[in-house]
């Protein structure tokens, strides 16, 4: 079993973001267990990158400390991003990635990394230095999941957008329309991380832009 991407977490510090700092939410939860899944089921967590929205539920606080709330998980971590927060040191990293790291669960990992038979991370770096996306493929069908390559559909049609948080906005834009060329190319099924419901499409080419189309 493996998660990709965990939130934003509870009882996070999160200052710039009133809605998630130290939030006491019960919604991630209740969908894994809606799903049938109990957080000792899930063999990796997978971190496209390391923004604090994509790493909250990574760990979970008990009795005061930070422990992994995957108990049997591996956490691969964007070795480009495990260096910069690392070096950052800010909240996130010390809330939500070092203790996974001490706490012996964590592997460094770049893109062309390939997890068993079907999935494989794509360099979509950009958004941060070492953002991955995650290409699934098996029997003849292939997915993407766009981390945060993509935010929204319209930048399927304007893919040459800055997104306010994307770190080096030129080498996101890069990223994002060869995410979304191969994507149109190889008639992959899209998986938009932050995209409005429905979140699943296709895109096809149109000029130096893309449509989207949702499942
Ligand atoms: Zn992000």
């Amino acid at each position: 079993m493996i998660l990709v991407d965990a939130c934003v977490g509870n009882d996070k510090t999160v200052p710039s973001m009133a809605e998630w700092h130290q939030q006491k939410g019960s919604r991630f939860m209740s969908s894994l267990a809606a799903a049938g899944v109990t957080v000792a089921d899930v063999d990796y967590v997978l971190c496209t990158h390391l923004h604090t929205d994509h790493v909250g539920w990574n760990t979970r606080l008990v009795d005061g400390r930070w422990v992994p709330t995957f108990p049997n998980a591996r956490y691969l971590l964007p070795a480009a991003d495990e260096d910069f927060f690392a070096a950052q040191a800010g909240a996130v990293y010390a809330e939500s990635v070092l203790p996974v790291i001490e706490a012996n669960q964590s592997e460094r990992v770049s893109a062309g990394h390939m997890l068993g038979d079907f999935v494989t991370l794509i360099a979509t770096h950009g958004h941060t230095p070492g953002h991955v996306s995650v290409l699934i493929h098996s029997k003849g069908a292939e997915a993407i999941i766009t981390g945060d390559a993509l935010h929204t559909t319209a930048q399927c049609a304007h893919p040459e957008w800055h997104f306010k948080y994307d770190m080096d906005a030129e080498q996101a834009v890069t990223s994002r329309c060869q995410l979304l060329s191969e994507a149109a190319e190889k008639n992959r099924r899209v998986l938009g991380s932050h995209f409005a419901l429905p979140s699943i499409g296709r895109v096809t080419a149109k000029g130096d832009a893309f449509e989207w189309n949702a499942d």
